[in-house]
This record gives C-alpha cells, sequence and structure tokens, in this order.
C-alpha cells in the first residue's frame, strides 16, 4: 500500500530531524534501522550496550550479527510483516552479543517509508528484558520451591495420620475388651469418656489423611444413588444423640429424593456443619436443617444463632487451615473440615457457601445436582 508522508520546509525538517537524532542518541532502547535485505544502516549509543558491537562494527552488517542460529527464520517472519507495511509489536525473543551471550528482548519493528510512503527498510525498537525475565525465574524457582516444601508437608501429614491410625485401632479394641470386664458404674463412666475421646481423635487423624489425599489427588468417592433425606436424618439423629441438650429441627417437605453421589462422604459434610453449628454457639441451644428440591437440584441448610462470621471471611473460611481469628478461644480446631466440605460438595459437581450475621448465627449451604 502506498502512503504519502507530510513535506516539511527544511527548517522544520532540520529542526526535527536533531530532535530525532537526540531521542536515538539518548533512548535507553536500542534503536535499530535497516534495510528490506536486513544490511543495518544505523545503530544508537544503547545498541552498542546492549549488543557489544559500535556502531562502526554492527553498520554495514547483516542483522544475522545479533541472531541466534535456532532463530534465524524470525528474520524472514519479520520482514515479511515489515514488507506488507505491518508493525511487529512487543515480540519477545533472545538476541546474540559480541561475546555470544544470550540478551533476551522485547523487540517492536515499524516499516521505515520514503517520502512518497515506499517501504525501504525496518527500524527496530529492542529492549533489554534480562532483569525482567530473571525476576520471572526467580519467581518460578521459588514457586516451585515453595510447591516443592508443599508436597513434602503434605506427605508427612499423610505418612503422620496414617502411622496414628494403627495405634488409634487398637486403643480402641482395648477399650472395648475392658467395656465387657469393668462391672463398677463409675469406672463405665470413665471408660465411656475414654472412649469418646479416642474417637474424636480418630475422626481428626481421618480428617488430617483426607486432607493428604486431597492434595496428592487420591481422595476417592464411591457413587451410589441414596435418599438425601435418609442422609440428612441419620446424621441428625448422630448429633442430636451425642449432644442430648441441643435440639435440632429438620424443615423440609421432602421425604425421598435419591441422588448420585457417595453417602457417607455428603454425610460427613452434614455432619460437619452440624458439629461446627454447635461449636460455635456457646450461648445457644438450638439449630435447623432445611433441606428443599426444586429445578434438577437439592439444597440443603444447617442454621444456627451463634457467634456468626465476618463478611469478609466468608469465603475464606473453606481454604486449607483456616480459622476465624475471633473464633472462640475455647474452641480449638485444624481449620480442615470445611476444606473438606467444600472438596466433597464441588466433587459433587455441587456448590457450598455460607451466609452470616456477626454475632446472630450463620447459615451454611450447599446444593447437588439431582
Ligand atoms: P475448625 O472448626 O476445626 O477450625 P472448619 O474448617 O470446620 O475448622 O472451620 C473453619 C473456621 O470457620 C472455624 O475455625 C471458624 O472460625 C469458622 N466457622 C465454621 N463454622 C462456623 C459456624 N457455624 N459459626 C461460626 N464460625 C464458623
Amino acid at each position: 500500500m502506498e502512503r504519502t508522508v507530510p513535506i516539511l520546509s527544511s527548517n522544520e525538517a532540520d529542526e526535527k530531524q536533531a530532535m530525532l537524532a537526540a531521542i536515538i542518541a539518548t533512548s535507553d532502547d536500542a534503536i535499530i534501522s535497516k534495510t528490506l535485505e536486513g544490511m543495518i544502516t544505523s545503530w544508537n549509543p544503547a545498541a552498542e550496550r546492549i549488543f557489544g558491537y559500535t556502531e562502526k562494527e554492527a553498520v554495514g552488517q547483516h542483522i544475522s550479527l545479533i541472531i541466534p542460529q535456532e532463530r534465524i527464520d524470525e528474520e524472514a517472519h519479520i520482514i515479511g510483516n515489515i514488507s506488507k507495511g505491518n508493525k511487529v509489536d512487543h515480540f519477545e525473543t533472545v538476541r546474540l552479543g559480541k561475546g555470544g551471550n544470550y540478551i533476551p528482548i522485547s523487540v517492536t519493528v515499524s516499516p521505515i517509508m520514503d517520502r512518497t510512503g515506499r517501504i525501504i527498510g525496518a527500524s527496530k525498537i529492542a529492549r533489554d528484558i534480562s532483569e525482567q525475565q530473571a525476576s520471572i525465574e526467580e519467581k518460578a524457582r521459588l514457586y516451585e520451591q515453595l510447591k516443592e516444601l508443599n508436597d513434602k508437608k503434605d506427605e508427612f501429614i499423610g505418612l503422620a495420620s496414617h502411622e496414628l491410625r494403627t495405634p488409634l485401632t487398637s486403643i480402641n479394641g482395648y477399650l472395648q475388651i475392658l467395656a465387657q470386664r469393668l462391672t463398677d458404674e463409675k469406672d463405665q463412666q470413665f471408660l465411656h469418656k475414654a472412649r469418646q475421646q479416642v474417637l474424636r481423635l480418630s475422626s481428626l487423624v481421618n480428617d488430617l489423611l483426607d486432607v493428604s489425599k486431597i492434595g496428592a489427588g487420591k481422595l476417592q468417592f464411591s457413587v451410589d444413588n441414596f435418599n438425601i433425606r435418609q442422609v440428612v436424618d441419620e446424621a441428625v439423629d448422630l448429633i442430636s444423640h451425642a449432644n442430648h441438650n441441643y435440639k435440632i429441627t429438620v424443615h423440609s417437605d421432602v421425604s425421598e429424593l435419591l441422588i448420585s453421589g457417595d453417602a457417607h462422604r455428603i454425610e460427613q459434610v452434614i455432619i460437619n456443619l452440624l458439629t461446627n453449628a454447635i461449636r460455635y454457639s456457646p450461648g445457644s441451644l438450638c439449630a435447623e436443617v432445611h433441606l428443599s428440591h426444586m429445578a434438577g437440584e437439592v439444597k440443603v441448610g444447617i442454621r444456627d444463632h451463634g457467634i456468626g462470621i465476618p463478611a469478609d471471611k466468608l469465603t475464606e473460611i473453606f481454604s486449607r487451615f483456616y480459622r476465624v481469628d475471633n473464633s472462640l478461644s475455647t474452641v480449638s480446631g485444624l481449620g480442615i473440615g470445611l476444606y473438606l466440605s467444600h472438596e466433597i460438595i464441588t466433587r459433587h459437581q455441587g456448590n457450598i457457601w455460607a451466609e452470616s450475621e456477626s454475632g446472630k448465627g450463620s447459615t451454611f449451604w450447599f446444593t447437588l445436582p439431582c
């Protein structure tokens, strides 16, 4: 395409020329011009600094002087674009310095036209991005290091929880034998307490094992059709049985609704949400469970009247090992229950979220396709 350039008076042209020359001489970027055949016609001081060749050494040479052998095809691509009047913008590549060193650069190449608009060459602005590149590489290295440490930590959690499970199972076995032999009522009470603590410890160890399985992509589900109402009722019964003073009411007009998934894992989520509802509600003795069915999904909500969760923490609570700062200091925990619940629900193609008002209580919702 032919283009015309504005004709300037000779004074204006001289002034403009001088200004351009000053800009080129002081630029931090290498500014190089070349013919369409690739012969270098100008070479500014920044090009000397970056590539190591003086103006005298570079002008008159072919641009391949600074192109590594394996990238020589790039020149044909660039010249192809320039000949059609197109600009090549911020092309990141590598060029060769005088000492044979590789220099990462970002290059912009534009066509140079004569007074009639005919393309006669190309001007190339090259920015040395070594530092930028080094910082990207450093970040990538740090990221890799962090990932490695994290993998090691996950591996340790997995191994430790696995090792802890074996003695726990045998303690539980011995406590069961003891339960059959002890006759004194007081002793039976102590034994009951010990067994409760062992169960609590087992559940923590199992959760930790699940967390490490998620990290390793090995958390497996056994999928079948199950009645969600039955799973909700069983979880409520279990928690009510262990917390006599607490009243949990189920609100639902669903009596039977089959969904596909891992019933045990879904029960684990409901138990976890109910346990939290009790743990984080020191002044209250009731919670409500809502179960409804609409447009291809089932929705379960667990509402408590406890300490609530600040609005800016409502999504963070589902992260691994996250605990809200203002959590009751008396409630101990590892911050993994909601992380596990989130993983289980999303792996069932559902959603889980929380709504809350600080000081008034929280509702945890999850949906599952059905
Ligand atoms: P844990 O309770 O063991 O710390 P979770 O993953 O179950 O771990 O919960 C993460 C955090 O979310 C808790 O530490 C607590 O700060 C907050 N949280 C969870 N459930 C509730 C709730 N029902 N009411 C108030 N805060 C809650």
